[in-house]
């Protein structure tokens, strides 16, 4: 149907695992050109609790499961586990309902913009919200009716952001204390928010 259930939504975070789990070598390989390398690592072993906690629950509805994932990220190191268990947890704000391509659009700006403020990045500073604003303008603008198209055109923005951070000079994090040397270098951030969305395709 056209409105993402709570099952759905469980099998897109399991995917979403699966693939962190896979690609976790080249996050941590990018982190290691642009920052210390332990990206991989973070976001994987937050990722793998998630795994094991939504065995666990009853998914009856999005928003308990993006509540469980986002539980897993604030006990998490590095910089990135707050950001992604904020973003996370005010996903998990969204109705006690199946979503609607609406609602996930309404879920993921404040979610985005949360973010925004507690880390102060703005967009072409190089950080994940490279990757999670174009989603975001995508499912606003989205005419498709059905949450699975809507979020293969978020995910097709959300990659366009991360290669576009391939180019740009880091502002924020300890890339930034790279500078000019790691331009070149995509930021693992905005790669993985890519394949969150990418993700929902497997389900
Ligand atoms: P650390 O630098 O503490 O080792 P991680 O390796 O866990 O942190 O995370 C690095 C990622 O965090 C970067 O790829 C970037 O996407 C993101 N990031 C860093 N600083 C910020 C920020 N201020 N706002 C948003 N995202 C950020
Ligand atoms: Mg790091
Ligand atoms: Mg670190």
């Amino acid at each position: 149907t056209d409105r993402l259930s709570g099952p759905e939504a469980r099998a897109w975070l399991l995917a979403f695992a699966d693939r962190i789990s896979r690609g976790a070598d080249d996050l941590t390989d990018l982190d290691r050109r642009a920052g210390d390398g332990d990206f991989g690592w973070n976001i994987d072993t937050s990722l793998g609790r998630a795994r094991s906690a939504l065995q666990d629950i009853d998914a009856v509805h999005p928003a308990e499961v993006f509540r469980t994932v986002s539980d897993t990220f604030l006990a998490s190191g590095g910089t990135s586990g707050p950001l992604f268990g904020l973003w996370f947890g005010r996903v998990a704000h969204g109705p006690e309902a199946p979503w609607t391509v609406a609602d996930m659009a309404t879920v993921f700006d404040t979610a985005t913009a949360a973010v925004q403020r507690l880390g102060g990045a703005q967009i072409g500073q190089k950080t994940m919200v490279d990757a999670m604003a174009p989603a975001v303008q995508a499912l606003a603008g989205s005419a498709q009716p059905g949450w699975r198209e809507a979020l293969g055109e978020a995910a097709e923005a959300a990659s366009a952001g991360a290669d576009s951070t391939g180019g740009m000079v880091a502002r924020k994090g300890r890339a930034s204390y790279l500078g000019e040397r790691a331009a070149d270098v995509v930021d693992p951030g905005a790669l993985s928010i890519a394949w969150f969305f990418a993700s929902a395709a497997d389900v």
